[in-house]
């Protein structure tokens, strides 16, 4: 981190923890609890009801009903070397109807509890369009279900959107940093929000305590669903065609690496699943985590302490990154990313703040503080000895300059504007110490 060190900054930055365990030949996934046929099956399942979501949501009419973002060329973010390559984002951030990486995930395993009541009820025939569950007679039996969830936020707002829009009722439970706003947007459509003052896992449990209470409610458990897991893979199969629409290529030539913000896992852990699916050894994938609620580190670091929580190493789950303050992570992803994951950055909400202002400025881009830990990662492979030691371990040195480099920015749309003003305000402070 020298160039760093160099302006006198105290060193709170980036650091990076590399896997051991990862397995350069594509792992074996068929005895896993999850395939890639699973992914396969959500991917056609979201097509399915394309056309319903197309009808829910107006601002799908233009994607005829698929919750996609763009993949843009950016620069790369402050302080990275020159000559690493070429970068971009995926801009999750600008996902429509739930504003983050939640949309694929959560409407996905609401989507596929409606099937089931659609199903049992005899609501869809075989082949007929998904539309006529927006009809009367379909409300009438989805309005008798509810889905429930345990949130820091986010998977709040996408569960419960959709849920709100096909009719079921909806219940979210919040934990203590779920922002205002949030709660508001969720209230504002007829969600049930019920907040608690503990963290994350807490709101998860009561969540999963009521709906075990009543066979009318589906509970999204979000730190062990398969459903939401293999929603968020779609993902790969869906970046993988845009980066052969923009020629990008990625082979032992042109490696690939991607930065994804953890909070329990499922999101980042389903698009890296996919990812090392299709591109095996030849892409990269790094989680990255505030440095007080880095769960997702620790459980791998500690894989003979099941449910290892970040209190037990004193971490506070203080972070204004709101989608990633929790304590302890997925045990089924941390499973998956065993073999799979490059390894774990953590940073500092100072940086978060920088970089999303940095975004803003550099690229016109409206990230939340979460999205914004997307830009840590590249400094941290690339400025730290234990990065650069990954880089020519993997034989990857001679290679850089033609490597992509994909920030993955998770969420921010509907972040209000008051509060996006701050953000700004705090981050042009912060870019100035830290960045020059
Ligand atoms: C939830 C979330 C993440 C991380 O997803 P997990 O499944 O919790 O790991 C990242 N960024 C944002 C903006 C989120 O809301």
């Amino acid at each position: 981190m020298k160039n760093i060190k160099n302006r006198g900054i105290p060193l709170s930055e980036a650091a990076i923890w590399l896997n051991a365990d990862i397995n350069p030949n594509s792992p074996d996934s068929s005895t896993a609890a999850i395939t890639y046929a699973d992914v396969e099956k959500a991917e056609k399942r979201l097509q399915r009801f394309a056309p319903l979501l197309q009808q829910l949501f107006p601002e799908l009419e233009t994607s005829q009903g698929l919750i996609e973002s763009d993949l843009l060329a950016v620069q790369a973010p402050p302080l990275v070397p020159e000559g690493s390559g070429q970068f971009w984002v995926k801009a999750d951030h600008a996902l429509p109807v739930a504003g983050s990486i939640k949309a694929r995930g959560g409407i996905h395993e609401v989507l596929e509890f409606v099937e089931t009541l659609a199903e049992q009820h005899g609501l869809l025939q075989e082949n007929e369009s998904t539309c006529v569950l927006a009809q009367p007679a379909a409300r009438a039996v989805l309005e008798q279900y509810s889905v429930a969830v345990g949130s820091t936020g986010n998977l709040g707002l996408s569960i419960g959107v959709i849920g709100a829009a096909l009719g079921l009722q909806a219940t979210v439970h919040m934990s203590a940093e779920a922002k205002e706003w949030k709660k508001e947007r969720l209230r504002n459509r007829g969600v049930t929000v019920l907040e608690y003052g503990g963290d994350y896992a807490l709101a998860v449990e009561a969540g999963r305590m009521e709906a075990a209470a009543n066979d009318h409610v589906h509970f999204v458990d979000d730190e062990q669903s398969v459903s939401l897991f293999v929603g968020y893979a779609v993902a790969a199969k869906r970046l993988q065609q845009q980066l052969v629409a923009q020629h990008i290529k990625v082979d032992a030539e042109h490696p690939l690496f991607v930065y994804l913000p953890c909070g329990v896992g499922g999101a980042p852990g389903g698009v890296c699943y996919g990812l090392k699916h299709i591109f095996g050894e030849h892409v990269h994938c790094f989680f990255v985590e505030p440095e007080q609620a880095a769960c997702f580190q620790l459980q791998m670091a500690h894989p003979e302490r099941s449910g290892i929580s970040i209190y037990d190493e004193g971490q506070t789950n203080k972070t204004e990154a709101d989608g990633l303050a929790v304590p302890v992570a997925s045990q089924v992803v941390v499973q998956m990313m065993r073999p799979r994951l490059s390894g774990v950055v953590t940073t500092s909400d100072d940086y978060l703040f920088a970089d999303l202002y940095a975004l803003q400025q550099r690229e016109g881009m409206q990230v939340e503080p979460s999205a914004a830990a997307a830009c840590s990662g590249p400094r941290a492979l690339l400025n730290t000895a234990e990065g650069q030691q990954y880089i020519h371990e993997k034989g990857l040195a001679a290679v850089m300059a033609q490597s992509n480099h994909i920030l993955w920015t998770t969420g921010g749309l509907f972040v209000p504007p008051e509060e996006y003003r701050e953000f700004c305000a705090r981050g042009e402070r912060l870019a100035k110490v830290l960045f020059g």
